[in-house]
């Protein structure tokens, strides 16, 4: 494999970003060529205003769509598939990335949930579980695709850039299916059938903390340009700090050969990289064993679930409430029964809209449960039935409480960082 180049651009102002990181792997013409059509690809799995960092930032994609017209293609067509029960247009409204995508002049907008015109691609040499996935026509047709991740910290990968934006190219079933097999190498699978001819990555804003939802935004100040997925990613991830030998997506990633990731393989163009350096708070190396008083029973969960109890468990330290409720079993995703090991009168938490069947279940048999309700629960909802042992009401009243937490939790948040 050929070394491969990442260009880092330092600053705020997402058009010069964007231009000047392009700029350093030769300019758009080298990845666009007159009269073809590209698809952009950003990060709009979830609903979240820009400003939250769940999605690529609006100002990043206009740039890149600006950037792309000076190379006159024919066509510039946008497209997502969100999360699990998002829907894909009310993510692209709510982080704002439609209406700019719109004043950039983009062609059309697509929703890849509703594509019907599919084509199977079988996966060569799989590394996961998955042997084929289904990809639009109009995707695989396109001259040239251009990947706009954002750089998150998430709690099924550490984090997530670019080759887990890859995910927002196949449909609900897809998703589901990679995350009942080791999300890592399925990634790994699904960007050997599809890489994108470019990745222009937002860290102009990025996420650290209980990614992929309820992360902090922290200022940046950089946006990176590769061909190669796995480099920028890697290169990410030694800008916040990220050891890329503790983090499993390195080694999945040297298993299926996909892209580079050693340092001494990787060209660095552009802005200094100790001037862009800057640590972010990324707790997800431990997974769930970094809460070893608690039992965790997880299958098939949603990232945003997971990062959900991964916040939860922390909130419970901040309010001084971790140590008491030690023991609890936490069950989450799609559990037929009662998950092994856990006995009559454990005090059980159910968390989400998932887990209600087997919460009729337990207590159709007699058994006692608390459920979390919610698909996705409210933020504060999975802490407040810890704390109070009782479920909560549906209707969001309580925004008083939320708030006065929220505080003590960011100082203690801040006074942990600081240590
Ligand atoms: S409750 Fe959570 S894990 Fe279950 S489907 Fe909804 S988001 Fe996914």
């Amino acid at each position: 494999m050929q070394p491969s180049i990442v260009a880092i651009a330092k600053g705020s102002d997402a058009d010069q970003l964007v231009h000047q990181a392009l700029e350093n792997l030769g300019g758009i013409r080298r990845f666009v060529k007159k009269g073809s059509v590209v698809v952009i690809k950003p990060n709009a799995g979830h609903e979240g205003a820009p400003e939250t960092a769940i999605n690529t930032s609006p100002e990043v994609v206009r740039a890149v769509i600006r950037e792309v017209r000076l190379a006159n293609p024919r066509k510039i067509i946008l497209a997502e598939s969100s999360a699990i029960g998002c829907d894909t247009m009310t993510c692209l409204e709510s982080s704002g990335i439609k209406q700019a995508a719109e004043e950039a002049g983009v062609d059309e907008i697509r929703d890849i949930k509703q594509d019907k015109d599919l084509v199977k691609k079988e996966i060569e040499h799989p590394t996961s579980s998955i042997t084929s996935v289904e990809l639009p026509r109009f995707l695989l047709e396109a001259d040239h695709m251009i990947n706009v991740p954002i750089f998150k910290s998430h709690v099924s990968m550490v984090f997530s850039c670019a080759l887990k934006n890859l995910k927002g190219v196949v449909q609900d079933i897809h998703h589901f299916i990679m995350h009942t097999t080791n999300l890592a190498s399925a990634m790994m699978d699904l960007g050997d059938v599809f890489k994108p001819d470019l990745t222009i990555a937002d860290m102009i804003r990025p996420m650290e903390g209980f990614g992929p939802h309820s992360g902090t935004p922290v200022e940046f100040g950089a946006v990176l340009a590769s061909a190669d997925m796995v480099a920028l990613d890697a290169t990410a991830c030694r800008l916040v700090g990220l050891d890329v030998d503790r983090v499993e997506y390195f080694a999945a990633a040297r298993e299926k050969g996909l892209g580079n990731f050693q340092e001494e393989r990787i060209e660095i163009r552009g802005a200094d990289f100790a001037e862009v350096k800057k640590e972010l708070y990324l707790p997800y190396l431990q997974g769930f064993n970094a809460w070893p008083e608690y039992r965790f029973h997880v299958k098939m969960a949603c990232s945003t679930c997971q990062g959900l109890v991964a916040f939860t468990m922390e909130r419970l330290k901040a309010l001084e409430a971790y140590d008491k409720n030690k023991g609890l079993h936490i069950v989450l995703g799609r559990h037929a029964k009662v998950p092994e090991g856990v006995q009559p009168g454990d005090e059980l938490i159910l968390h989400g809209d998932c887990t209600l069947a087997l919460k009729k279940k337990i207590e159709k048999a007699g058994g006692k449960c608390l459920h979390v309700s919610g698909c996705p629960p409210v933020e504060s909802f999975p802490v407040w039935t810890i704390l109070d042992r009782r479920e909560q009401p549906t209707e969001r009243s309580t925004r008083e409480r939320h708030t006065a937490e929220d505080e003590i939790f960011r100082k203690w948040l801040q006074e942990k960082q600081r240590k």
